[in-house]
């Protein structure tokens, strides 16, 4: 079994914890870093290749600051995420505004900072000319429907509300360029936390080929395919990570054989990954609050699903590591759980840890993406701190914990009083 290990040791935790109380969320600078340099090296051959961060995954503009100087840009898909790539410096075509069943006010904005457009469908043509005008750039989103299967997460791509149809794409290039569009990209997402390779070039070369087809019915010119992101991560300590060479030298085959053998290059290579890019190096960092015994032994924590809710909506493992026990033996199942008044709060089932007790620290792993951002309030539950450790060792609060302040801001407590029931 493959090591799940931590960027830092119980000590340098327990340290961090004096002045961090527990649970927060935790990001490593350098594994985030190193990471996105060996995307960028991996995609060198294609010379426009950029990767548009889901800021979804995790939208905290410090690590949107530290991935745009690694000269990545911003993947949003709405208005706070357009204003959030704003602040951390991000605009123009390092946008990419992949949102779907869009209000017009995203639009608006998206074409005020000169955000690159992803159309989730044919009517929004009309619609984005109406409210915002016709910018001289368009990317659209496809659908492939039927022609290629889904996978766990993302569903058929059939039954998805995503996308154009393909006969929908031939139409909506055409219209565009009629009406002075002069600038293209396609796109398609059809995976979420995918680890298989092939997946991906497969969906390269059905961009490719789409491309290829448009551009010689509609004499128009493309100057990007967006992939998308859905790259997964190995969550489970067994899982082997995706082997993103094989991924990089099966789009470039493709690329080859039907973009320059074509005569259709050079095509810039777009991505939009969040998962892959932060996912494993974020660490939900929490304390054992009670240890119950009824039918089954449960780990009281001090974080719920409100931090965390893979585990909950997905079923998803996410690996746990109680600090100072790595070495002792796993062999106690437990329910690992939250406060939260729904069963369905728990980060494991049945887990095989080391004998646990009240005040254990636990490290919940691979956190980095779709962790923190996916929090709710239900049940009066607050969102906890985010904290960055810096590739020189020294730990920076990015985002404080939410205060009941923060829960109550809503709430207008003035009226009450003179509210007569
Ligand atoms: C969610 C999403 C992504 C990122 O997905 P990951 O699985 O985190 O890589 C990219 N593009 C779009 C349009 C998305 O909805």
């Amino acid at each position: 079994m493959k090591k799940k290990l931590t960027p830092f040791t119980k000590k340098q935790l327990e340290k961090i914890i004096e002045t961090h109380p527990t649970p927060f969320h935790i990001y490593d600078e350098k594994a985030i870093k190193e990471n996105a340099r060996t995307l960028k090296t991996t995609f060198s051959w294609n010379e426009g290749f950029k990767e548009f961060f889901a800021v979804k995954a995790a939208p905290n503009p410090y690590l949107m600051k530290i991935l745009h100087k690694e000269g990545f840009g911003a993947d949003c898909s709405s208005l706070a995420e357009l204003l959030l790539a704003q602040k951390a410096g991000i605009t123009g075509e390092e946008i990419m505004f992949s949102s779907n069943d869009t209000p017009s006010e995203e639009f608006i904005k998206a074409r005020e900072i000169n955000a690159t457009i992803n159309l989730d469908d044919i009517s929004h043509i009309a619609f984005l000319e109406k409210h915002a005008g016709l910018p001289e750039i368009i990317c659209m989103r496809y659908n492939p429907g039927p022609l290629k299967k889904g996978n766990v997460i993302i569903g058929h791509p059939e039954e998805a509300k995503y996308g154009f149809t393909r006969e929908q794409l031939f139409e909506g290039y055409k219209i565009c360029k009629v009406k002075g569009v002069n600038r293209f990209g396609i796109h398609a997402m059809v995976a979420s936390n995918e680890l298989n390779a092939d997946y991906f070039v497969e969906t390269a070369e059905i961009l490719f080929e789409l491309v290829a087809e448009i551009s010689q019915m509609l004499g128009i010119r493309f100057e990007f395919v967006n992939l998308s992101g859905g790259v997964g991560i190995p969550y489970i300590p067994e899982q082997e990570p995706i082997d993103l060479e094989a991924l990089s030298r099966g789009v470039k085959e493709k690329y080859e054989s039907i973009i320059i053998a074509g005569g259709l290059g050079p095509l810039k290579i777009f991505t939009e990954c969040g998962r892959y890019i932060t996912g494993p190096y974020g660490y939900l960092v929490s304390r054992v609050l009670h240890i119950k015994d009824t039918y089954k032994k449960f780990a009281g924590l001090d974080a719920s699903m409100a931090n965390l809710m893979r585990p909950a909506i997905y079923g998803a493992y996410h690996h746990i590591t109680v600090m100072g026990k790595e070495n002792e033996p796993h062999n106690i199942a437990y329910d690992v759980t939250g406060s939260l008044c729904e069963n369905n709060d728990k980060f494991a089932i049945d887990r095989l840890l080391p004998e646990l007790e009240p005040g254990d620290i636990v490290v919940i792993h691979d956190t980095g993406a779709h962790g923190h951002a996916m929090g709710f309030n239900y049940n009066g539950k607050l969102r906890s701190a985010e904290l960055l450790l810096r590739d020189n060792g020294s730990v920076m609060q990015i985002r404080r914990a939410e205060t009941i302040d923060d829960y109550f801001a809503t709430l207008d407590f003035t009226s009450l009083a003179s509210f007569k029931v």
